[in-house]
């Protein structure tokens, strides 16, 4: 590690623009990646259809912050991309998040002009409604609504997707998808919705072509870093290095899992190959019960493409799964789960590393947070400026 200013664990978003904000400052940054591509999450490849598959679920850009949009433009050209998905409920095709169109499809037209006059009265136009909070209404009518959306959209969708209640998990994650008092059957409402025009992947070989960066992918870090928490600092490879370190994956592993074991959910994707056309989008759910359909939801790649293959087409039927960070499946942590007591354990091996003053935690894993990828984007150019000042 002799000539590095930088060590990085990961190299997805949190991990390669930090690096490249350092690099173009004259840090000399190695980045350690212990799969055997750049990425992290976002990978994507074209496959035997010659579909842009994402290896980790579905990745649409959407954001409303110029700041990261300017930032990804060095490396990437974009196209017009709008997510849109359906729900299946009570055997029709109906958009979500749940909107105004979605009652007109599952009411008949007298109940669903009625339910849009108390929506719109109540709320106005254009607002956006948490379910939690819509099911705290005072009006019996709007309860009455709630109770029915609750059950048919996010109740059972959840604890697949969770292994939790709604009621159990922090409110912020079904708040992602609220209720919406428009037409617009957009998933995402973000001024900027655009995908970059040779896939992630190839806008992370930009950034991360810089002469002062150094990737070793298949490198497992903590095959070669150890910290050492009461002496409060940190060894590569048996020697100690002054540094700067940042971490991007799971905290519970850089400590050797002292405090437990960090919950995290992961996922199992049931790839396909099909003929033709196989969903009108790109996303369907299914907020079933686990007894009627076990996944969450299908996922078309192409449907994202711009220029998609017609003949044949990959699907992705998504699994939620247990994490299981020695098991043959669920051994990817795809995400955080939020309840009381993994955010206090969160916050106790946040405390034992504040003895480490070079270790930074940085990102989706590391810092316990659901970032999208404008956010990370975002915090890792906020993180990497401020390094800089000191
Ligand atoms: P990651 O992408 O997870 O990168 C961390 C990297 O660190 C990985 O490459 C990992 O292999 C590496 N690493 C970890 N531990 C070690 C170690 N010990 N040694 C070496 N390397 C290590 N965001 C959106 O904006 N839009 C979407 O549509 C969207 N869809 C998503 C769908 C799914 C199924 C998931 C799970 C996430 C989705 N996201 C989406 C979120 C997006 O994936 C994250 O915002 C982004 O990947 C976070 O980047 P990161 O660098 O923090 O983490
Ligand atoms: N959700 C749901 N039903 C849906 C869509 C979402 O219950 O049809 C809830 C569910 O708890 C999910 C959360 O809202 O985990 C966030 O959904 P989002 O689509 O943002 O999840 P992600 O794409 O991050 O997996």
């Amino acid at each position: 590690m002799k000539n590095t200013d930088v060590l990085i664990v990961g190299a997805g978003f949190a991990g390669a623009v930090s690096a490249r904000v350092l690099a173009d400052a004259g840090k000399k940054v190695v980045i350690l990646e212990k799969r055997n591509h750049i990425g992290g999450n976002a990978y994507d490849w074209i496959d035997e259809n010659d579909v842009m598959r994402h290896e980790y679920g579905p990745h649409i850009f959407h954001t409303s912050s110029e700041k990261a949009v300017q930032f990804l433009s060095r490396f990437t050209g974009w196209y017009d991309y709008e997510h849109r998905v359906l729900g299946c409920i009570e055997d029709q095709l109906v958009p979500i998040p749940f909107n105004l169109t979605s009652i007109e499809k599952l009411f008949d037209a007298q109940k669903a002009d009625h339910l849009k006059d108390v929506l719109i009265r109540t709320y106005g136009m254009e607002k956006k409604v948490p379910i939690l909070e819509l099911r705290k209404s005072e009006d019996p009518e709007i309860r009455e609504l709630a109770e029915y959306i609750f059950e048919h959209v996010f109740k059972y969708y959840t604890m697949k997707q969770w292994g939790y209640t709604a009621e159990e998990i922090d409110p912020a994650v079904t708040g992602r998808v609220p209720v919406l008092v428009s037409y617009d059957d957009r998933y995402f409402q973000d001024t900027f919705q655009k995908m970059p025009d040779q896939g992630y992947t190839a806008m992370f070989e930009k950034m991360l072509d810089h002469e002062n960066i150094q990737v070793c992918l298949n490198t497992e870090a903590m095959d070669h870093l150890r910290v050492d928490a009461e002496q409060g600092c940190v060894y590569v490879d048996g020697e100690k290095f002054d540094g700067i370190v940042i971490f991007t994956g799971l905290v519970d592993q850089l400590l050797g899992y002292t405090n437990g074991d960090l919950p995290y959910r992961s996922l199992e994707f049931d790839v396909q190959s099909k003929a033709g056309q196989y969903q009108p989008v790109t996303t369907v759910n299914y907020p079933t019960p686990a007894e009627v359909n076990p996944y969450t939801r299908i996922t078309e790649y192409k449907n994202m493409m711009k220029d998609a293959p017609k003949e044949k087409t990959t699907i992705a039927v998504e699994y939620p799964y247990k994490y299981n960070r020695t098991g043959e499946k669920g051994n990817v942590p795809y995400y955080p789960v939020f309840t009381d007591d993994s955010k206090a354990m969160y916050a106790a091996y946040v405390e034992k590393l504040k003895a480490v003053p070079n270790i930074y935690l940085l990102g989706r894993l590391a810092e316990y947070k659901y970032y999208n990828m404008d956010q990370i984007t975002d915090a890792a150019l906020a993180f990497a400026e401020k390094l800089l000042e000191k």
